[in-house]
């Protein structure tokens, strides 16, 4: 069999945003409720996409954006990554404007490339307390050209969380940045 390509994914977003239960379902299929939210950790997955087998490094970030030393360090993960998850609360409106400060940084540290990424909309069953609209996050990621879903971690009926690095797994390889 050919050797599968390795892919390095890296996932962003405010603190509490569900990064790690996302990580978590993606690779367990099951939900935690509870992670330590400092923890900062990498996994690898092998998955069949579209008959094809793929190896992923996921890092799931943690740490504060407004902080230096977390800037520092989120850059360094930038630069070791092949491409992005980046993740807001729809509960959480400061999260969603987190998002393209993100997505700058993102940008300026990969120049003059431009970065595959996803956008992913977490806790869509916590619907009753939503702060922002499917079609704002519609209208951000069109802004970034990228893929969007609205995801949740914790009732993940349609297997949209999978979706979501799988999707961005086909954009690195439509874009050949790992063969
Ligand atoms: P992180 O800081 O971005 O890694 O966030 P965590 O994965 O630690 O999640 C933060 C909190 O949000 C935890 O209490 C989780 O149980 C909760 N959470 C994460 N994803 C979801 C979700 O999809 N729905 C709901 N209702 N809660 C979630
Ligand atoms: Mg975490």
């Amino acid at each position: 069999m050919a050797k599968s390509p390795e892919m390095k994914l890296a996932v962003f977003g405010r603190a509490g945003v569900g990064k790690s239960a996302l990580v978590v379902r993606f690779l367990t299929r099951r939900f935690i409720w509870e992670y330590d939210p400092t923890l900062e950790s990498t996994y690898r997955h092998q998955a069949t996409i579209d008959d094809e087998v793929v190896t992923m490094e996921i890092l799931d970030t943690a740490g504060q954006l407004l902080k230096v030393e977390d800037t520092q360090q989120k850059e360094s993960h930038m630069r070791w990554g092949d491409g992005f998850v980046i993740v807001y609360d729809i509960t959480d409106r400061g999260s969603f404007d987190e998002v393209a400060p993100l997505r700058g940084l993102l940008e300026e540290v990969k120049k003059p490339k431009n970065v595959p990424l996803v956008l992913v909309g977490n806790k869509a069953d916590l619907d009753h307390a939503r702060q922002v609209g499917t079609e704002e996050g519609e209208r951000l990621a069109a802004e970034m050209a990228c893929a969007f879903y609205e995801c949740s971690a914790c009732a993940d009926e349609g297997g949209m969380v999978a979706e979501a690095f799988h999707e961005l797994c086909r954009e690195l390889r439509r874009r050949k940045v790992v063969q």
